[in-house]
């Protein structure tokens, strides 16, 4: 009977011996353990309990022998089945009398063992859904609240309380008239709040969506919703997001859609308009012009090109402030000159273009234009007077295409510059052969030197108070095939090329060679060589030139080197050193077509040279000889103020001489006195010149 109650047990019952041993065990023992129960008998109970869990029943056990009377709670193990498998399970105990007759004798204990596999599940399951509620509610962004149906707090997070920069104790405290304070002194629209507060407490079923302004600049959204436990509202939760990033973005996307469209417009016109100077632009012109070109009824399409002169000495010298006030100066002036032309434009630098349908004259108006832009114009305190080169080409019958036209009319531009600069040339189909004869010139230029095509022509200077011709200047001469080209021509083509390098150094050799006997019958006779600013740039210029100068029986001192201004814009060490090693040699420093330049006379001081010679444009100033040129005498003025001699160029009247003469110019250079000429008409030369000057003196 005993055991058939045991055996109905759900729970496995062991009767544990004091050695360990087990006495009994019913038939849910043996279900759970998974062995037949009468086999359990006699064998250690140990092997019923996994690792670590082995003495736990021992303990048990010594407890309850120790304090038969005390309470113990189930302890905790884990079990081991036959097939080895563990399974959670609560183990209880208690102490029972041993039978008399049985072996073992003394008390044993009663061990109850009950599975907990199924409880397990069901915590583990609790605890998963509790610690994700937790940590999605830390997690979340939103600072959430939970207010129940009566009105008190039931739950808030972390992310609620730093949104509105509430103390936890505040909160907790549950003074719900300080925190309504709190909340509403940071809103822009308390009273907009509490309404809404108000509408959602008449209907506590309804949920809100809304915005809060704050007053810090923040933005939170807020949503709201009963909260609901089966059909029952039992309480409301507030959850709020802090927008104000994305609020900005919003703000600031709008911000810049509009900046766009008023752009769009900037932008419209500057793909079609020069920014600096406003006028149209390339892309415009070439437009048009096509357009003109494919129009048969009009008669005429006459493109005009030009380009500033010595435009960049304004910017080198003066800066490109200077620089873009004369640009856009002349635009103004350009676009006033031909307010008829269909385009003005620029195309870039100092490149203009103007585009004429339907002109009657286009020569007059390119005439008009370089006579317009002319006019001096204040830029930067310094007086200036743009000048330009212009290239006139026109539709004609044999129909050209628009790229051809702008191709004429920039070789006409260029042979307007090398016409001398500030006039405008028609393009004529010999500039063509003349451009291809540029380019033959340039090979028969580089055999210039070996074929003794190089020569020198000698015009002398004369000085007033000495009676006599104290310097002759050298001046190169170069017969192609027979036929003379004008320096004009071929010293920038060498000076582009490099080749003025040999070909100074060869003018320099003939001119010391055929002047050392001239040179030798007087100390205060000199020779002047012009020296272009590449030349400059050798390092072994000043020691060649002296070396030269000495094999050839020529002092150093008796040596004049005629620089132009522009060699001192991006003056470097090198050139000053060979400037000032032939200085110190004694050799003098001429600048060369002074007053052509863009630079002021103050810059005079600053330069090391010893002469400076007044360029013809100057000269030819004087017509007779009785007007007022403030120009040139404070030139002369300046000059001799700052220790320097003061030589005219081009003087070709007995009136230019003695207007020169006047202001003390100290020598004059021209055709006056006499052509340059070739070392076998030398005397001639000098014997005329001192002529025309005596018979200057008797006047
Ligand atoms: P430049 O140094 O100013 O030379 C003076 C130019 O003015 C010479 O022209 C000369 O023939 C001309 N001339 C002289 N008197 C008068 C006059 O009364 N009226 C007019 N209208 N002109 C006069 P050229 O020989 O054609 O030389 C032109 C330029 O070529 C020179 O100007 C100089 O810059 C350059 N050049 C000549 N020879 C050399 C040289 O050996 N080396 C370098 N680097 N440049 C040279
Ligand atoms: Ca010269
Ligand atoms: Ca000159």
């Amino acid at each position: 009977m005993f055991g058939t109650v045991l055996d109905a047990s759900p729970d496995a019952l062991l009767a544990i011996a004091a050695d360990g041993s087990i006495a009994m065990a019913n038939a849910a023992a043996g279900r759970m353990f998974g062995y037949f129960s009468r086999d359990l008998a006699g064998r250690d109970h140990r092997m019923l309990l996994a690792e670590g869990f082995r003495g736990e029943v021992e303990q048990l056990f010594a407890r309850l022998l120790a304090g038969p009377e005390e309470h113990l709670p189930p302890r905790e193990i884990y079990g081991v089945r036959g097939d080895g498998t563990e399974f959670p399970a609560e183990a209880a105990g208690s102490l029972m009398p041993g039978s008399d007759d049985g072996v073992p004798a003394g008390p044993l204990l009663l061990l109850s063992v009950r599975g907990t596999s199924h409880r397990q599940d069901a915590d583990a399951d609790l605890r998963e859904a509790m610690s994700l509620l937790t940590a999605t509610l830390e997690s979340t962004a939103d600072g959430i609240l939970v207010i129940n149906s009566y009105g008190s707090v039931a739950g808030f997070n972390d992310q609620f309380l730093t949104m509105w920069g509430m103390p936890a104790e505040l909160f907790q405290s549950g003074s719900e008239e300080r925190i309504l304070q709190l909340i509403l002194a940071q809103l822009v629209d308390p009273d907009a709040f509490m309404a809404r507060m108000a509408e959602l407490e008449a209907d506590p079923a309804a949920e809100s969506h809304d915005i809060l302004e704050f007053k810090d600049g923040r933005t939170l959204e807020r949503y709201s919703r009963p909260q609901r436990v089966g059909d029952e509202v039992v309480g409301r939760v507030w959850s709020f997001r802090d927008v104000t990033p994305r609020r900005k973005a919003e703000e600031q996307a709008r911000q810049a859609m509009m900046d766009l469209a008023a752009q769009t417009e900037k932008l419209r016109a500057m793909a079609f308009q020069d920014p600096l100077t406003g006028l149209a632009n390339r892309a415009v012109f070439n437009d048009a012009l096509a357009d003109a070109l494919k129009e048969p009824r009009l008669k005429t399409v006459d493109v005009l090109l030009l380009d500033l002169d010595d435009f960049k000495e304004v910017n080198d010298i003066l800066g490109h402030q200077a620089g873009d006030d004369m640009l856009t100066e002349v635009a103004r002036r350009l676009a006033g000159c031909v307010p008829t032309a269909d385009v003005v434009a620029r195309l870039g630098g100092d490149e203009f273009v103007v585009l004429l349908t339907a002109c009657p004259d286009a020569d007059a108006i390119a005439e008009c234009i370089v006579r317009c832009l002319n006019v001096p114009v204040t830029i930067q305190g310094t007086v200036l007077r743009p000048s330009l080169s212009l290239g006139l080409a026109s539709l004609a019958r044999d129909n050209v295409g628009a790229s051809e036209l702008l191709r004429q009319a920039d070789i006409a531009m260029y042979a307007a510059k090398a016409a001398g600069k500030n006039r405008f040339l028609r393009f004529h189909p010999e500039m063509m052969t003349a451009l291809v004869q540029r380019t033959y010139m340039e090979g028969g230029l580089q055999l210039a030197v070996a074929r003794s095509e190089i020569s020198v022509d000698f015009q002398p200077i004369v000085s007033h108070r000495m009676g006599q011709v104290v310097t002759l200047e050298a001046l190169a001469r170069w017969d192609s095939d027979g036929s003379r080209v004008p320096p004009s021509v071929f010293i920038p083509l060498a000076e582009r090329t490099g080749l003025i390098n040999e070909i100074g150094a060869e003018v320099m050799a003939r001119g010391m060679a055929e002047l050392a006997p001239w040179l030798s019958r007087d100390p205060s006779r000199s020779l002047a060589v012009n020296v272009s600013g590449v030349q400059l740039q050798d390092p072994d210029f000043a020691q060649t030139v002296l070396g030269l100068a000495e094999t050839k029986g020529v002092a150093a001192y008796q040596l004049v080197l005629e620089v132009t201004e522009s060699v001192f814009f991006d003056a470097d060490c090198t050139l000053i050193k060979q400037l000032s090693t032939l200085r110190d040699a004694g050799a003098r420093v001429a600048l060369d077509d002074f007053g052509t330049g863009y630079s002021s006379l103050g810059r005079l001081q600053d330069l090391p040279v010893d002469t400076v010679k007044i360029d013809k444009t100057f000269v030819s100033m004087v017509h007779t000889g009785n007007e007022r040129l403030p120009i040139l005498s404070s030139m002369i003025n300046m000059a001799h103020s700052l220790g320097l001699t003061v030589t005219a160029e081009g003087v070709e009247t007995a009136a230019q001489a003695d207007y020169l003469t006047a202001l003390e110019c100290d020598t004059l250079q021209g055709y006056l006195f006499s052509l340059p000429q070739p070392g076998r008409r030398l005397d001639q030369a000098l014997q005329r010149a001192e002529e025309v000057l005596h018979a200057l003196k008797e006047r």
